[in-house]
């Protein structure tokens, strides 16, 4: 009875370990090789920029996603964009807890704000914004738009009609049944 009970936990341990290991054995390294797998593939198929994204929970690729602006006429679809849609459709949830993205390349400022609403615990970056650039890809002045007063925006903003828009917001405040996020 003894014995039977170290083999039980004798097995389990080792059933423990060979997960931990198997676990350990795909690395940052293989989810960021997969990332850029989907930047290529998604590329090779002319789906858009050579820009790919992998989201993980618990070890298991549960996103993926690729640069798909020129071929869905979908300017916001970015590799970082169509991976958070993947996951969270595939977790039903619209949040990333516990969550690791995997970006082939540092996220655009779109795509930087798109992650904070999801909320993943942690982002992993191939190339970066500079390595972007010096292909075409230069999403500095967006940072530096920011900035600006809306007059002196490349593309002007301005203010209209916010007492009719502030309605909407009055409605929501009142709204007993929302779904908070
Ligand atoms: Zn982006």
């Amino acid at each position: 009875m003894c014995n039977n009970f170290n083999k039980k936990f004798l097995d389990e341990a080792a059933k423990a370990l060979e997960n931990q290991e198997s676990e350990s054995d795909f690395s940052n390294t293989d989810y960021m090789s997969e990332a850029v797998k989907s930047a290529i593939q998604g590329m090779n198929a002319n789906e858009g920029g050579p820009f790919g994204c992998v989201i993980v929970k618990n070890g298991e690729i549960i996103g993926r996603g690729n640069n798909k602006v020129t071929s869905t006429n979908d300017p916001t679809a970015h590799a970082e964009i169509t991976a958070i849609r993947d996951a969270c459709k595939n977790l039903n949830s619209f949040q990333l807890e516990g969550c690791i993205i995997y970006t082939s390349c540092e996220p655009c400022p779109m795509c930087l704000g798109a992650i904070y609403w999801a909320r993943p615990d942690k982002v992993y970056f191939g190339c970066s914004q500079k390595d972007a650039a010096n292909i075409g890809f230069d999403d500095e002045f967006i940072y530096k738009e920011i900035e600006l007063d809306y007059q002196n925006r490349s593309i002007p903003f301005e203010q209209s009609s916010r007492k009719e828009a502030l309605v909407a917001f009055q409605k929501w405040q009142e709204k007993e049944d929302k779904i908070k996020y």
